[in-house]
């Protein structure tokens, strides 16, 4: 069903936004495929196996590690420990389930009827993200994938495990890198997220967000959609259905001119 054709006519360039930006796990599929909780479980044996942690500590190190650094393996390597990103990726997602990420025909043709540049942005490794993005048919819907190595391109060269912090959402420093990698005015870039602490990141950068998978809106969430389908029917703006503001656009051309739009403030992002 193309929804937003039964809304208006689209026409992008009467939209608020030239650019949409999307993470990818947990938003451009549901959490019910079983992804996630393998990934949780997958991390957790990788604790043990290659870290030596007990079992009985496992799971509380994770969440511990996710919650203080951003991921297990920024956690990991903050702590002195020397795994490589590559090594840490290819364990927790080469035995992820992907069989149970599904063709979402729906999500394609909503995503081919968004005529603005349309990012991924991503805290997993490259190969993860191409790996999602075939199983759900929607690799040719993207103009730019903006992931793990994007954030992190010298993470390969250190000397020490804590040489190089490793960058992820929502911490500024990435958010920023994500931007100046874009090349998009945040004031005119609509940013979906699951993680309401990547919302919240994203809005501080000046972002438009929308809150994935979630009944209700963050307090920093301009929507939220309990579906990513769900954006035409409830984001009709996106294909510039509902231009009731003064198109004000002014696209900035230089890097500096992008570098200008990002705020330099260091604001910490709120978690949920
Ligand atoms: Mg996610």
């Amino acid at each position: 069903m193309d929804s937003c054709s039964k809304l208006c006519a689209p026409d992008s360039s009467s939209s608020p936004f030239d650019c949409i930006i999307f993470d990818l796990d947990d938003t451009l599929y549901p959490t019910t495929n079983g992804i996630s909780e393998a990934l949780k479980k997958n991390i957790q044996v990788f604790l043990m196996e290659k870290c030596g942690f007990p079992q009985s500590k496992a799971s509380s190190l994770r969440s511990e590690l996710f919650r203080t650094y951003g991921s297990t393996l920024a956690g990991l390597r903050a702590l002195g420990y020397d795994i490589t990103a590559e090594e840490y990726h290819s364990f927790v997602h080469g035995r992820l389930p992907y069989q149970s990420i599904k063709r979402d025909i729906e999500l394609h043709r909503l995503l081919l009827s968004i005529k603005q540049r349309k990012i991924i942005f991503t805290n997993s490794d490259r190969i993860h993200a191409m790996k999602v993005l075939n199983r759900l048919g929607i690799s040719d819907c993207f103009q730019q994938i903006i992931c793990f190595e994007t954030m992190n391109p010298n993470l390969c060269n250190a000397t020490r495990p804590d040489e190089f912090p490793v960058l992820l959402k929502p911490s500024p420093e990435a958010m920023k890198i994500a931007l100046r990698a874009a090349q998009v005015d945040p004031r005119r870039s609509l940013f979906l997220d699951d993680n309401a602490s990547n919302i919240a990141a994203g809005k501080a950068m000046g972002l438009h967000t929308v809150l994935v998978g979630k009944r209700g809106k963050s307090k920093e969430a301009d929507y939220a959609v309990e579906n990513v389908n769900q954006v035409a029917e409830l984001i009709p703006e996106i294909w510039g259905c509902q231009p009731d503001g003064q198109d004000q656009r002014t696209v900035p051309t230089t890097k500096s001119e992008f570098d200008s739009r990002i705020p330099t403030t260091t604001t910490a992002a709120v978690g949920a």
